[in-house]
Formats: C-alpha cells, sequence, structure tokens
C-alpha cells in the first residue's frame, strides 16, 4: 500500500535498523522504544491489522511470533512482552500488522 509506513519500510523507502528478515517477514528496532529492548516483527505483506490473518495465513502468524522469539533470545532476553494494537482505541497508530517485542525492564499488569 502506497501510504502506509511499514510498506516503505518493507520496500526501503524508508530506512530501519533491521534485526531480520526474509521472504515473508522482517523485525526492527522501533523508532520510539518503550523499554530498553523494543522491536517490531511485521508481514511484507500489507495486512492492516491481525484480523487480515485470515485461515490461509495462520503460518504467517506463528512465523511472526517464531521470529520474534528468536530475535528476543538473539538480543539475550529472558523475558519479555509480545503486544499487538489492533484499532484505534487499543492504541494502533500504524495500521499495518505488527508484534511489538518489549523487554530490558520489569513490566505492570494490566497494561494501561
Ligand atoms: P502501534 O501504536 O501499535 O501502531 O505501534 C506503532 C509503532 O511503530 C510505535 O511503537 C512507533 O514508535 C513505531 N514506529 C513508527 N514509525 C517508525 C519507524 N519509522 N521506524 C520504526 N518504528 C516506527
Ligand atoms: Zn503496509
Amino acid at each position: 500500500m502506497s501510504d502506509c509506513l511499514f510498506c516503505k519500510i518493507v520496500s526501503g523507502a524508508i530506512p530501519a535498523k533491521p534485526l531480520y528478515q526474509d521472504d515473508t517477514v522482517l523485525a526492527f528496532e522501533d523508532i520510539q522504544p518503550q523499554a530498553p529492548s523494543h522491536f517490531l516483527v511485521i508481514p511484507r505483506e500489507h495486512l492492516a491489522d491481525q484480523r487480515g490473518i485470515d485461515a490461509g495465513r495462520e503460518a504467517l502468524m506463528g512465523h511472526l511470533i517464531r521470529v520474534a522469539s528468536q530475535v528476543a533470545a538473539d538480543k539475550g532476553l529472558s523475558s519479555f512482552r509480545t503486544v499487538i494494537n489492533t484499532g484505534a482505541q487499543a492504541g494502533q497508530t500504524v495500521f499495518h500488522l505488527h508484534v511489538h517485542v518489549l523487554g530490558g525492564r520489569a513490566m505492570n499488569w494490566p497494561p494501561g
């Protein structure tokens, strides 16, 4: 999608600090980290949010989660929080599916 920020990161039009990439997903550092470690894992395909994961895309969701775990392990995180915001009221600001991974500090529950 031409006006999507994360599609522009996928195409290379906007730079990001890459952590991992393959044919279907990419992981990069969040530009405004909310924890000592904060990175995002996104599909290359434009899906506005997790509701784009239909029956044919279940493996893609599993891959996003596996890559999140792998990058967290590469960063030496023994504990981390995985967040997917869906919809503006939930805090979503970029409408291209992304998995946040935050770690390196104690986390509160319930989240804000
Ligand atoms: P959300 O609020 O769940 O939609 O998360 C969007 C995330 O994208 C926020 O944590 C932003 O800091 C992050 N973000 C926005 N622009 C960029 C960018 N150019 N590179 C990396 N992360 C970004
Ligand atoms: Zn997009």
